[in-house]
Parts: C-alpha cells; sequence; structure tokens
C-alpha cells in the first residue's frame, strides 16, 4: 500500500471494516447477539470500569455498530462516533451530556419539524429551554447568548426549503461564547458538507435519510469532532467532573479528544437506552457503500426537476439553492461545490388547495413523510410535518401553506419532470 490518503469513495467501502477474523466474511457481519463473554473475571471488572475496550451487551456496543461508527467517524474527520436508535435518539443523547435543568441551548429556527416539536416541548420537561435564533442573521445568535447557554444546534443544509446555513459565521459565536457546536448534517451528508472542517464540534445524522438511503432502516449517530475542551469553567460536569458511577473517573481527562463520544455512550446510551439493533446498523452500512454514487446523482436530478418548476406557469417560486438566482447560491457554492442537496421546497400560485391538489396527482413522487430515499417523494409541510406550528411559525421555518417539499431521488430526471408536468398541469 502506499501511504496516500483514502479519497471519499474509498472510504465509503472500507473505513471500519476488514474481512471477519474468524470467518473471512468480506461483508461486515450481523453480530446479531444480546452479550458477549468475557475472558475471564479480571477482564469483565476492567470493562465495566472502562480501563478496558470491548464488548459487554449491545445497549453499550456491538462490532457491526463498531464499524458503522468507525466509517462514519471517518467520513466526517471526526474522532469517534457514536451510533443509536435513530435521529431524534442521537440529539437527546448529545444533549443530555451538556444541559442541566434550567439550562438553555439556541438552536436555528429553520429545522426539521420533529426537532421543532422535541426542542418545544420534549425538552421543556427535562427542564432543557431552547431559544431560537434566524440562521439568516447571525447577530441573532450572538444575542441570544446567556451565562445558561450550553450550546448552538442547527442544520447544514436546512429543513425544509433546502437553505443553506454559514455554518462558519455561526462557529465564531460559539467560540466567543465557549459552547459547542452542533450541526445536524442530515440533508447534506458529509459527501456534500463536511461541518467539522468548518468549525462544528459535534456533528448529529438521522441516518434513516441519505447515509442509509433507501428508506428502510431507522438510525441516528453523533460524531465527536476531538476539538471541544470540555474542562474549562465547569460548565460541562458530565465531561469534567468525576463520574459516580465509573469510580470517580474523569471522562475528558482519561478520554482527551473523544471523550465526548465516550461520554454519549457510557452515561446516555448505557442509562437512556436507543440502542441500533446491528440488523439496521448492517442495512446503513450497505446503504453508506454507495452515498457518494447515490449523493451526486440526487443532486443532478434535483438541480434539473427545479430548473423545470421554475419555468413552470403554475409555480410562484421555487427555493433550490443550486439555481444560481437562489439567495443561498453564494454559500451553496461555498459549503457544497458538489452540489446543493436533494430537498427543496417550492410554492405554488394556487396556494393551499394546489399543494394539496398537487400531493394527490403525482404518481411516481410517494407522498410520505421522509426524506433522502432512492425514491422521490413529496409532502405538503403544512398539513404534516410542520402542521403543530401557527400560521407566522410555519412561515417563519419556511412551511408556508403554499409549500411543496421534494425530496428527489435516483430515478431518470425525464421521469420526475414529466410527473410533475402531468399532476401541475391537470
Ligand atoms: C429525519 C430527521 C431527523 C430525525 O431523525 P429520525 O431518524 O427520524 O429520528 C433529524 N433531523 C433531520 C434533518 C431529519 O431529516
Amino acid at each position: 500500500m502506499s501511504d496516500r490518503l483514502p479519497g471519499f469513495s474509498t472510504l465509503a467501502v472500507h473505513a471500519g471494516a476488514q474481512p471477519d477474523p474468524t470467518t473471512g466474511a468480506r461483508a461486515t457481519p450481523i453480530y446479531q447477539t444480546t452479550s458477549f463473554v468475557f475472558n475471564d473475571a479480571d477482564h469483565a471488572a476492567s470493562l465495566f470500569g472502562l480501563q478496558a475496550f470491548g464488548n459487554i451487551y449491545t445497549r453499550i456496543g456491538n462490532p457491526t455498530n463498531a464499524v458503522l461508527e468507525e466509517r462514519v467517524a471517518a467520513l466526517e474527520g471526526g474522532t469517534a462516533a457514536l451510533a443509536v436508535a435513530s435521529g431524534h435518539a442521537a440529539q437527546v443523547v448529545v444533549l443530555q451530556q451538556l444541559m442541566q435543568p434550567g439550562d438553555e441551548f439556541i438552536a436555528a429556527r429553520k429545522l426539521y419539524g420533529g426537532s421543532i416539536n422535541q426542542f418545544t416541548h420534549a425538552f421543556k420537561s427535562f427542564g432543557w429551554n431552547v431559544v431560537w435564533a434566524d440562521p439568516d442573521d447571525i447577530s441573532s445568535f450572538e444575542r441570544a447568548v446567556t451565562p445558561r447557554t450550553k450550546a448552538i444546534f442547527i442544520e447544514s443544509i436546512a429543513n425544509p426549503a433546502g437553505s443553506i446555513t454559514d455554518i462558519e459565521a455561526i462557529s465564531t459565536v460559539t467560540r466567543k461564547a465557549g459552547v459547542p457546536l452542533i450541526v445536524d448534517n442530515t440533508l447534506a451528508s458529509p459527501y456534500l458538507i463536511r461541518p467539522i472542517d468548518h468549525g462544528a464540534d459535534i456533528v448529529v445524522h438521522s441516518l434513516t435519510k441519505f447515509l442509509g438511503g433507501h428508506g428502510n432502516s431507522l438510525g441516528g449517530i453523533i460524531v465527536d469532532a476531538g476539538t471541544f475542551d470540555w474542562s474549562t469553567g465547569g460548565k460541562y460536569p458530565m465531561l469534567s467532573e468525576p463520574r459516580p458511577e465509573y469510580h470517580g473517573i474523569r471522562l475528558q481527562e482519561t478520554f482527551g479528544n473523544f471523550a465526548f463520544a465516550i461520554a454519549c455512550r457510557v452515561l446516555g446510551l448505557r442509562d437512556l437506552g436507543p440502542a441500533l439493533s446491528p440488523f439496521n446498523a448492517f442495512m446503513i452500512l450497505t446503504g453508506i457503500e454507495t452515498l457518494p454514487l447515490r449523493m451526486q446523482k440526487q443532486c443532478d436530478n434535483a438541480k434539473a426537476v427545479a430548473e423545470f418548476l421554475a419555468g413552470h406557469p403554475a409555480v410562484a417560486s421555487v427555493s433550490y439553492a443550486g439555481l444560481a438566482s437562489d439567495k443561498y447560491n453564494q454559500l451553496a457554492r461555498k459549503y457544497a461545490p458538489k452540489g446543493a442537496g436533494a430537498v427543496f421546497t417550492f410554492s405554488l400560485k394556487g396556494g393551499y388547495d394546489a399543494g394539496v391538489n398537487l400531493v394527490s396527482k403525482l404518481q411516481l413522487f410517494s407522498h410520505l413523510a421522509n426524506v433522502g430515499d432512492t425514491r422521490s417523494l413529496v409532502i405538503h409541510p403544512a398539513s404534516t410535518t410542520h402542521s403543530q406550528l401557527d400560521d407566522a411559525a410555519k412561515i417563519k421555518s419556511g412551511a408556508g401553506p403554499d409549500v411543496v417539499r421534494l425530496s428527489i431521488g435516483i430515478e431518470d430526471k425525464e421521469d420526475l419532470i414529466a410527473d410533475l408536468e402531468q399532476a401541475l398541469g391537470a
């Protein structure tokens, strides 16, 4: 082997995996077991005390999941990762390491509808308070910082309109505030954007979407960039203070630049319990092998579909950062030069009724609540994913009544355009 560093497509196929040492199996086996036999009593004790790494019980770690963790950490340029049962579970586990009751975190207003619900309602019952900021106005993040702020949360490409967030500008706010920047990179995937290269300290994903890529398995992952110093100011006691559950060890002192990933595993996943099934890890790993091919085709198709819609008389506007006329096009050129993603919105001159009508007439597009599938998908956010928001909040989050969201798949673009044409014209 030469000493050149492997490229992205090579890592997507190989990172973390090797032929199975006992059988020679080339694809990563599904280690469908709850538990793992200890060598002897000392080995068992050292695993439980975090003095040695190894498998104990699948709620804490599993060899199939470990390959997935290593692969995504490599693709994102992080030090370590932790796979969990869903994207939402990843968000809970991350914030549990950072937040005490009464603490705050700042989140960009343009987010996946489920995240808006989780942050507003579920987290309130933990005493975690979300403060909203406008990703198009960086000073709104600055103004929202208080002594109780523990993190800032943004999406790299934001749901539902596919707008591009200025990660570097927001990372200067987090540096100044002394808090970590968490980036949900679900809609971009590391093929388009690697947030750690732009100042993110923690990356989260719904693996359910582009990384798994086939609409068949839920999963989530947390990637530790290894960049944040958790010891400053006693702000993050889970990482800097002695842990009573582990004989008083301090995680940052013991695990250095992957302490956050360890905390998520041994304090978050172990105690909250949202473990990823090894079967799902296998499905998602298989999906990741073709991530670069799928993502490029989906971006190219999305651009062609967006251009078609922009020229259609029934369409009022198209929000796709890959269009030269789009307000996020400059940011797209900077952060996502290979393509501006495959999820975007457009609005219809006929308003809410026209949106509902279009969705019912489309045949090739599936009407459902997911994105990042090989299949093309459509949804009317105002009546579904964002229906819990009031009208003003819908508009602010990019899900006004006349807006339709598409997630473009890997089909032939001519067929996608023909389906839209018949549905718009009819
Ligand atoms: C789907 C999604 C989530 C939640 O992920 P689940 O796997 O459904 O729990 C979070 N963020 C974004 C951007 C998503 O698209």
